[in-house]
């Protein structure tokens, strides 16, 4: 029986179709990236550690397995990267996305690198939820999310599993406690929002080499992370942007004080969809 499995799993990969990565980019959870200004899009020295770390990922998944490997520039306005230095197998994506984030698209699996933990996380270097400046916290079922757990259960929606995260150890414990046998690369580890004990760029480039290949070589096995029945997401934002009067008008909203809005909808991407960050 072990043969017989064994032979049709090698029959399967043969006429395996491809297998792509969308890689989702930000730069508050690099190696040696812990102050504000280090976050500038224009931050030669970020760029240069960011794209060090992406480049790392993208040859693991392909090390793995990987046949084609999407990056989205996803920092501050989409202004970070460029093809001049991305790895000559991965293609860029520049520019905002729709909500869906492109996930319609059916990967075979999505990855965070140089991600950070959610607002108000002790020990989260430079943490927050979409925008520091703008939003003060995100509650989706009434528990806290940000950018790992909304983006991991989007990618769920459309079946597709999150299989990989570098960034604070903070970040990684994120995912995890969603998607438990996703691979991890903690590359910092965060003493408070502006203070990390880091590893060096090149530790942290062959870290995260060797979890994205393990990543990619167990896709199958990562269970994409679905949130089932109505959802209610609350976006309770900063003094600064307090909400509009006319904010409760559009439909499955409701204004909760002067700052907090509720969405609902009658599953994760209605709700999705509906909700304004
Ligand atoms: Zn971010």
């Amino acid at each position: 029986m072990k043969n017989i499995l064994l032979t049709l799993a090698c029959t399967l990969s043969l006429f395996a179709q491809s297998k792509t990565v969308f890689l989702i980019t930000d730069a508050e959870g690099v190696a040696g990236v812990c102050r504000q200004d280090q976050t500038d899009p224009k931050d030669a020295e970020m760029r240069e550690l960011l794209t060090g770390e992406i480049n790392a990922a993208v040859a693991g998944f392909f090390d793995g397995g990987a046949t084609e490997v999407f990056v989205w520039d996803g920092h501050d306005g989409s202004a970070t990267l460029s093809v001049l230095t991305i790895d000559p197998r991965a293609r860029l994506i520049m520019g905002g996305l729709p909500k869906n984030m492109l996930m319609e698209r059916h990967y075979s699996a999505v990855a965070f690198v140089g991600q950070h933990a959610r607002a108000n996380t002790p020990g989260g270097v430079l943490a927050h939820s979409y925008s520091s400046l703008g939003i003060q916290t995100i509650r989706m079922n009434g528990r806290p999310v940000g950018e790992i757990e909304t983006r991991t259960a989007l990618a769920g929606w459309f079946n597709t599993p999150v299989i990989f995260l570098s960034g604070d150890r903070a970040a990684a414990q994120q995912l995890r406690d969603i998607d438990p046998d996703a691979e991890t690369a903690p590359v910092k580890e965060g003493i408070d929002n502006y203070t990390c004990i880091s590893l060096s760029a090149s530790f942290a480039r062959s870290l995260i080499r060797e979890r994205a290949r393990a990543a990619m070589a167990k896709t199958a096995a990562i269970r994409p992370y679905r949130i089932e029945g109505p959802v209610t997401i609350e976006v309770e934002y900063t003094s600064r942007s307090a909400l509009t009067p006319d904010a409760g008008l559009q439909p499955g909203a409701e204004i909760v004080d002067a700052r907090t809005i509720r969405y609902q909808g009658a599953n994760f991407l209605e709700a999705w969809q509906r909700a304004r960050l």
